[in-house]
């Protein structure tokens, strides 16, 4: 028999309980309750520990629960399957999910064992933004955009908003090296009828390290990673202790990707900070050519951690459009479709005027 999920139940009135970023605490919906974390973790806390427990297939990732069935063919070695407690349904997901809704009774699920053990993640940055404020803010990110089509703005729906808990390493280290530049300097004077620029070569060379705390990199496959880089920073100030109490209500997701596979991002980034670093010192030039340059990355700490982000998906015309915003900071990215005819309109108003004046001036000096 597949295990069953953990409802987090209202102690009150076995109502569904939900995170709620703007209290901090969890509600329920039906009673009006509300529980603090530690209270909620207090109550449930215990199975999460016991199904960590629970020796599992390998190593690395104890699978408590059956296998889907075959029906799901070559899938089913990923897929996982559990009852729901307060239907009875039964619940089908990725080998990688932590946190969900059961599709059937909409009550928030969380799957035990995921998080637990040495998968216990260390930190969370809880939701602090609704749902409401994701919407609010995708309608603020289309205002201002004067190439953007007017039927997408009126037309496009949005599909789908998950909150998700993105599962993120955090690196710490420090990046050594040093850099050398090609860089002049110029100045003109006349000598009688002759108009000289005369040009200093310099050779410039630089080193320095930089110290990096909790880089982040995120560690779940189905993230787009370029998103995940756009809508950092987070606020570090706000990094909780992990608790399974700030899940209900999102989704969440385990890693899939490993410290290992992540770290060769970590360090680009690092060598980019240091080479943006190195380049910031070169003043009072007026050109800079990087020559050559060498990066050593020293790594330290690695933790793992939680990270709220809205993902919202919208469709216009036929195609899928993608945002995701930052759960805590509200931070925005996604593409927007340009409408060519908006951008050569205004082209034509800014190129048109200017020719119309040059055929006039041509014409007079004739
Ligand atoms: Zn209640
Ligand atoms: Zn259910």
């Amino acid at each position: 028999m597949a295990e069953q999920v953990t409802n987090y139940q209202c102690p009150s009135c076995m109502g569904p309980l939900h995170f709620e970023g703007a209290s901090g605490r969890l509600e329920c919906e039906y009673c009006g309750s509300s529980f603090s974390v530690a209270e909620i973790e207090a109550l449930y806390g215990e199975k999460d520990r016991q199904a960590a427990q629970t020796p599992g297939e390998t190593g690395d990732h104890p699978e408590n629960a059956s296998g889907a069935d075959t029906d799901w063919g070559e899938d089913a070695g990923n897929m996982r399957a559990y009852t729901c407690p307060s239907c009875g349904a039964e619940l089908i997901c990725d080998a990688t999910t932590a946190a969900t809704a059961c599709p059937y009774c909409g009550n928030p699920a969380v799957v035990p064992g995921q998080f637990g053990g040495t998968l216990r993640p260390e930190y969370v940055i809880p939701f602090k933004l609704s749902k409401e404020e994701a919407v609010t803010a995708l309608r603020r990110h289309y205002r201002g955009k004067p190439f953007l089509p007017k039927t997408f703005t009126d037309e496009n729906h949005i599909l789908e908003i998950k909150g998700v808990y993105v599962p993120f390493w955090m690196f710490d280290g420090t990046a050594q090296g040093s850099a050398r530049y090609e860089a002049t300097r110029s100045r003109l004077y006349r000598r009688g009828d002759e108009e000289i620029t005369e040009t200093r070569h310099y050779d410039v060379y630089r080193a320095g390290s930089v110290t990096f705390e909790r880089l982040p990199v995120d560690a779940s496959s189905k993230m787009p990673d370029d998103y995940m880089d756009s809508i950092e920073p987070y606020d570090y100030s706000e990094l909780k202790p992990f608790s399974t109490g700030y899940l209900p209500g999102f989704l969440a997701d385990k890693y899939d990707v490993t410290v290992e596979q992540c770290r060769e991002r970590a360090e680009l980034r690092c060598q980019n900070s240091l080479e943006e670093a190195l380049r910031g010192t070169v003043e009072g030039y007026e050109t800079c050519l990087r020559r050559d340059g060498t990066a050593r990355v020293r790594h330290g700490k690695v933790s793992y951690a939680l990270l709220p982000v809205w993902m919202l998906s919208t469709k216009w015309k036929g195609k899928n459009y993608l945002f995701a915003m930052n759960g805590q900071t509200g931070r925005l990215v996604g593409d927007l479709p340009v409408s060519w005819g908006k951008f050569w309109g205004l082209f034509a108003a800014i190129f048109v005027p200017l020719s119309i004046l040059g055929i006039v001036i041509s014409c007079m000096m004739v």
